[in-house]
């Protein structure tokens, strides 16, 4: 697991404008990953968020290549030497400042994509309180099924709709059946829902037929983005027995533009454990560096602009907040573990979503449908409207960020989409 270093010193400081300022999101400690392009390039290039700027990868003379793929299924080693170069480059004082500024350019003036084509896309179910509140909607005396404290709960899903941050969308036609009708109908989806999600991006691939252990999960991931899985909850009643949430979940995911890496991480790791009386996960699921420092401590915010408030120039509002390892019942070892433990190939540029990361209380909840109570309680906003599931025009911004004591506070970035009016049909 990744270890602290250099790169984590608090006290460092960047040259790179913006970089120093007290709450930023790119301080120099953070250094993540992503994508972007100048108005009219068709290609896209590897940058690195600092400060205000994002750093031109191969420009720099840190690559010599524009390849994403390439970039996440660099051996661990060589991960952190680039990740220790780019520190030592950035820094206050460093002789490659004269060379480097020319490899700049401000986040606001470039296009962010997709942080890398991502390949097969697997969502799991880590959240044990939303998994226990959204049982409890269907099974008040039984929320949580039997498998679920033993196996990571998770689907294959579908890469071909995962978009990027800024993106909107329009919201989704499909079939719904009320419970009192006789037959479904075809139409807009009437509970449109974000979920809260962390998106687990992976490095280096393994080979069909050879499980990864948990002592080396880690080696196979990049890092950390912020993830929404929009969902259509009426979609997915009617449709998911008995294989699972289908079209409810294809028709868009929002992704955040940086890959926050594992290496980035380390001064927020926390160890995993168990609520007393739980069962220990089964061996191939357990490590000691995982026991001891398998958590994340992640901050975790859910803002919502209506149109109302974008029309009257009000800001977004925050709705929920919760931190992924108070919400997650696995790590993400243990997801790599698992995933592959049957011999499932991953690939450089595979995506987990993490599943929903509802904290343990009301106000905590990573969806519409817990905030809600499954539709039936409006919860009201500032302005004085009401939500219980998403109206056209909403936008829904994740923002996640780590902060503690001691260590540089880095963040996230933004992962926002807005909901368009469906399509006439
Ligand atoms: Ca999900």
């Amino acid at each position: 697991m990744s270890q602290l270093n250099e790169t984590h010193d608090a006290s460092l400081r960047s040259w790179v404008p913006g970089a120093n300022d007290a709450g930023g999101d790119f301080p120099i400690q953070n250094l993540p990953f992503g994508r972007f392009r100048l108005a009219g390039e068709p290609d896209w290039r590897i940058g690195v968020a600092i400060g205000s700027q994002v750093l031109d990868l191969r420009a720099a003379g840190l690559v010599d290549h524009a390849d994403m793929a390439r970039l996440l299924a660099l051996p661990p080693a060589e991960r952190a030497a680039l990740r220790l170069a780019l520190s030592r480059g950035l820094r206050d004082g460093s002789d490659r400042q004269p060379g480097w500024s020319a490899c700049l350019h401000p986040q606001d003036g470039v296009e962010l994509g997709l942080p890398c084509e991502a390949g097969d896309y697997t969502d799991f179910y880590v959240g044990i309180h939303h998994a226990t509140a959204v049982g409890r909607l269907f099974r008040p005396d039984n929320p949580l099924l039997p498998n679920y404290k033993w196996v990571p709960i998770g689907y294959h899903g579908r890469s071909s709709t995962i978009i990027p941050s800024g993106q909107p969308f329009v919201r989704p036609r499909a079939q719904v059946k009320a419970p009192d009708a006789e037959a479904p109908v075809l139409a807009p989806t009437a509970r449109l829902d974000f979920e809260l999600e962390l998106g687990i991006v992976i490095g280096q691939g393994n080979p069909i037929g050879e499980p990864v252990p948990m002592d080396r999960a880690e080696d196979h991931v990049f890092g950390i983005t912020l993830f929404n899985d929009w969902s259509a909850r009426d979609v997915q009643a009617w449709e998911y027995q008995p294989l699972g949430p289908f079209l409810s979940k294809n028709f868009a995911s929002t992704i955040s533009p940086w890959i926050v890496t594992v290496e980035a991480l380390a001064p927020y790791r926390r160890p995993f454990t168990r609520p007393e009386g739980d069962p220990q996960p089964l061996p191939y699921l357990q490590s000691q560096a995982n026991a001891e420092a398998g958590a994340f401590d992640i901050q975790l915010e859910v803002w919502l602009q209506t149109a109302a408030m974008r029309a009257a120039g009000q800001p977004a509002e925050c709705i929920s907040r919760s931190n992924f390892a108070d919400a997650a019942y696995w790590t993400v070892a243990q997801l790599v573990a698992h995933h592959t433990v049957g011999g499932c190939a991953l690939r450089p540029g595979d995506l987990f979503g993490s599943g929903t990361l509802s904290g343990p209380r009301p106000e905590q909840a990573g969806s519409m449908l817990e905030l809600s109570q499954g539709g039936k309680q409006p919860f009201r906003l500032s302005n004085g409207e009401t939500r219980t599931f998403l109206q056209d025009g909403d936008t829904v911004t994740l923002k996640g960020a780590c902060d503690k004591p001691g260590a540089a506070r880095i963040g996230f970035g933004a992962c926002a989409g807005e909901v368009r009016p469906a399509p006439r049909g």
